[in-house]
């Protein structure tokens, strides 16, 4: 079986090496970097499949090496910071970060982060691939550079809206519950409620259906919660 690879890009030797014992004790390969610019160039050269990202770095900043990763790459990054600023950790997220810790952290803590992101991207299929489409061809959605289409015309979504869209899209025919949404879009620790879901589907319906109270994309499922509607497992390459 392949190990799963993760990236650790972090300034201070000694959590660095604290991280990577941890890391090493539950089976997972590690590559180092200590600066910003190294930590690109060791992300360019392996398969990575997690990323650790301190957000002060020498070099690149960590928000700096976020936005070139997410350039290319879906790849899961927690980022870490020693400012315990809301703001930062807001831009953190925004840039694109899936989860977040501030230090400092215990490592078993880091340590169930990085699994409870590996098993969501293992449970459910988070796509690798850049464009999905509707089979009507009237949807389409850019993974890459996060945008969405309606016949050809750019739809305007929040980065939650996108998130929920790209969930339920990349695992057509399953019926997610509003928690596993929840889960997913936002961790597990999002302080989320179940009627939240309910509005953003709202919203996104509002946005992408001809009738969002008929709504064709995005199926409601009673008692159980929502589904993707207009695609199926083929057009998904
Ligand atoms: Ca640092």
């Amino acid at each position: 079986m392949q190990k799963i690879l993760i990236e650790i890009i972090e300034d201070e030797k000694g959590i660095v090496n604290i991280m990577k014992s941890y890391l090493e004790k539950e089976g997972y390969d590690v590559v180092c970097a200590y600066d910003g610019e190294e930590g690109l160039e060791a992300f360019e050269e392996n398969d990575i499949d997690l990323v650790i990202l301190d957000l002060m770095l020498p070099k690149l900043s960590g928000e700096e090496v976020i936005k070139s990763i997410r350039n290319k790459s879906e790849v899961p990054v927690i980022m870490v910071t020693a400012k315990v600023d809301e703001d930062n950790k807001i831009d953190g997220l925004r840039l694109g970060a899936d989860d977040y810790v501030t230090k400092p952290f215990s490592p078993r803590e880091l340590m169930e982060r990085v699994k409870a992101i590996l098993r969501r991207i293992k449970k459910y299929n988070i796509p690798r691939a850049d464009i999905i489409k509707t089979e009507d061809g009237r949807l389409e959605m850019d993974l890459e550079y996060n945008r969405f289409f309606k016949d050809g015309e750019e739809v305007f979504l929040t980065k939650n809206e996108f998130q929920i869209i790209k969930t339920l899209f990349s695992n057509p025919n399953k019926i997610f519950t509003r928690e596993e949404i929840i889960e997913i879009t936002f961790g597990l620790d999002y302080d989320a409620y179940d009627r939240a879901i309910d509005t953003h589907i709202k919203n996104i319906r509002q946005k992408i259906e001809d009738n969002p109270k008929k709504p064709a994309y995005i199926k409601t499922i009673y008692g159980m919660g929502y589904k993707s509607g207009g695609l199926d497992d083929a057009s998904k390459k």
